[in-house]
């Protein structure tokens, strides 16, 4: 087996457990390694720091797989971790009566470069890294053995990939796809998944907890939901007994199946329901001349900064959106913002949001802070892992006095 060397004091992180080996930290490469094979860590005074991915195509040069020097890295060391990611998550209550679930979640997983979700009868894998690509054949095994599921479908369309050097690749690896579509019950909520044209591996699985929380405060408020992908929130906010719901995201074929969620789940009011194709930054700027206001409304953009190479850019677009939501809200609403940048952190966002209600003239007050459900969980010592975060802002009554202050408050 190769041996990776690394310079002096670089050993210090994968001491501390952390799976990601720069390509400054690497002296040299003993011995050959291809794309995805093992190699042994090394540190500047010999000690052998564990095993590793060897991925020479991108800047994050190797990921640990463990750091036991006596584990080897086999058939057998996949189906124990991947057996052991599904088993917690099925015997883990804040998670039971889940049929769509995120199983693997990469390096938190111990498993850097794997995503897997269940929907039902399927699992959609992601394979993201060199090492993982190398492994495809045992990680699927090791899922259909632990899973029992009927088809796994690979989603490897991730521009991510081609960091690692790896081409775009997605296809059925194991069993059929069911001919109709597949459902989910979310929190009581039937959805469909779109597993071969959806986005990442067809929903967002991560606001599962989240859009609970808006079902509870939904009650009774007109509701707007920005980014709304196939209605995740907007349903959630009708079981919860909103008066009414505007839905708003670019995508056409995401809002087909938001409709079609409507129909799978009768009990809901779909008379309450408004879906609208169109840019949510022009869209909150109509909303504003038109004069409406909201009582909730859910920002849930797209990643506006993929790294902190574009957080200066991106925090320019949270502000937009976030200033024009607080104008939108009547005294007394709630705002959900999200931002699920990598490149931004709670604090930053934070900041960014407070800068937007100073700008919109609101008194805000944070009522929960929020982030991805817990079967997306993050390796305390790999915190970079966090991309999802979220703020429940109340606003006050304040901005209203300000502008009118000859009518009554209560
Ligand atoms: N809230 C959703 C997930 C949102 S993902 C859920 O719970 O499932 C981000 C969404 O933003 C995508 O559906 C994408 O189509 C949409 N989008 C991206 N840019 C947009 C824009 N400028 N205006 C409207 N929608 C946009």
């Amino acid at each position: 087996m190769a041996r990776l060397h690394l310079h002096p004091g670089k050993e210090r992180s994968v001491l501390r457990r952390h799976p990601w080996i720069f390509a400054g930290s690497v002296v040299r490469l003993e011995g050959r390694a291809r794309p995805g094979d093992t190699v042994e860590v090394v540190s500047a005074d010999g000690r052998m720091l564990g095993r590793a991915a060897w991925s020479p195509a991108s800047q994050i040069r190797a990921r640990m797989w463990t750091f036991e020097a006596e584990t080897t890295i086999d058939h057998a060391f996949f189906k124990r971790r991947v057996a052991e990611a599904v088993a917690w998550r099925m015997a883990y209550p804040g998670l039971s009566g889940q049929d769509g679930m995120r199983l693997i979640h990469g390096e938190a997983d111990g498993l850097p470069g794997v995503i897997a979700d269940r929907y039902g009868p399927v699992v959609v894998v992601q394979l993201t890294s060199a090492g993982a690509e190398k492994w495809r054949e045992a990680i699927v095994g090791a899922l259909v053995a632990a899973t029992g599921c009927e088809a796994i479908y690979e989603r490897s369309d991730s521009d991510v990939r081609r960091l690692e050097g790896l081409e775009p690749r997605s296809g059925c690896l194991f069993g059929d796809l069911p001919a109709a579509p597949v459902l989910i019950v979310e929190h009581g909520v039937r959805m469909e998944v779109d597993i071969v044209g959806g986005h990442k591996t067809g929903f967002y699985l991560d606001q599962r907890d989240n859009r609970l929380l808006t079902s509870r405060l939904a009650a009774g408020r007109r509701v707007l939901n920005c980014f709304c992908y196939t209605g995740g929130f907007s349903l959630q906010a009708l079981a919860g007994g909103a008066q009414s719901v505007l839905s708003i995201d670019s995508s056409g074929p995401a809002l087909e199946i938001a409709a079609r969620n409507l129909t799978y789940n009768p009990s809901l009011d779909a008379s309450r329901a408004q879906w609208r194709e169109d840019d949510v930054f022009a869209a909150l700027r109509a909303l504003r001349s038109a004069g409406e206001h909201f009582d909730l409304i859910v920002l849930d953009p797209p990643k506006f900064a993929p790294s902190a190479a574009h957080a200066a850019r991106a925090a320019r677009a949270y502000k937009d959106i976030n200033l024009c939501a607080f104008r939108l809200l009547a005294p007394g609403g709630i705002l959900m913002s999200y931002s699920c940048s990598g490149g931004i952190g709670l604090d930053m966002f934070q900041k960014i949001v407070a800068g937007a209600a100073v700008d919109a003239g609101v008194d805000a007050c944070i009522l929960h802070r929020l982030a991805a459900a817990s079967d997306h969980p993050v390796g305390l010592a790999a915190p970079e892992g966090e991309y999802l975060k979220g703020l429940a802002l109340r606003i006050g009554s304040a901005a209203q006095e300000r502008v009118r202050p000859d009518q009554e408050q209560d």
